[in-house]
């Protein structure tokens, strides 16, 4: 296992090094986002180590550029910044992991270990149907190539949907996958969603792709429906 740290406190990176490669694995050493995305490049790590305050940058940056190369190795942010905007940011831009300064070296090995074994991610988080794109990472989706703004409830509806092209779910099934277990309204709120969802997504679009399967439920392909 071949891991990359990118950290540009000396001191923090030697101790990273040193007890990284205490534990068995091979592990490369940057000290910039430039260094770090040269090195990314060049060879193929099962885990990145990814300090935010680079002396030429941001870390985000370097997260961002891999994930745009199609780079799958898992990240793991490591940052004093602790704001749940930074967080939110750097999980956007494809972090699998995230550790405060200060951590405790113990902790780090364990999420490190639990990173090594889930292994590479997902080497694409879009899912499409017809001319729709959903992306799991920014949770963007977009018709045509258009930005559509769907509510969280709406675009749990349109992934679970997508992740069943073709296949018909019924009002239960969507229930049980899209609300959780406080919800005990009933299963036509299902019906209430699809048909936003469909203003939203089909309304003004050819082919419409949300079908309804009377007396069973929802489907979405590229058949066309009604
Ligand atoms: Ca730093």
């Amino acid at each position: 296992m071949r891991i990359l740290v990118v950290e540009d406190e000396e001191k923090l990176a030697g101790i990273l090094l040193r007890s990284l490669r205490g534990e068995g694995y091979a592990v490369d050493a940057a000290s910039t986002v430039a260094e770090g995305l040269e090195m990314a490049q060049a060879t193929h790590y099962d885990l990145v180590i990814l300090d935010l305050q680079l002396p030429d940058g941001s870390g985000t940056r370097l997260l961002t550029s891999l994930r745009g190369h199609h780079q799958d190795a898992p990240v793991l942010v490591l940052t004093a910044r602790a704001d749940l905007d930074t967080k939110v940011e750097n999980f956007d831009a494809g972090a699998d992991d995230y550790l405060t300064k200060p951590f405790a070296f113990a902790e780090l090995l364990v999420r490190v270990r639990a990173l090594l074994r889930r292994g590479p991610v997902a080497k694409s988080s879009t899912l499409k149907v017809g001319d729709v794109e959903l992306d799991r990472l920014t949770r963007q989706v977009r018709r045509d190539g258009q930005r559509v703004d769907l509510s969280p409830k709406e675009y749990s509806l349109l992934e679970y949907l997508m992740l069943n092209p073709g296949r018909v779910l019924s009002r239960s099934m969507i229930v049980e996958r899209v609300w959780d277990h406080s919800f005990e309204g009933l299963t036509n709120i299902v019906d209430v969603y699809v048909r936003q969802l469909r203003r939203k997504i089909d309304d003004g679009s050819e082919p419409k792709l949300i079908r309804t399967i009377r007396g069973v439920g929802y489907t979405i392909d590229t058949e066309g429906g009604a």
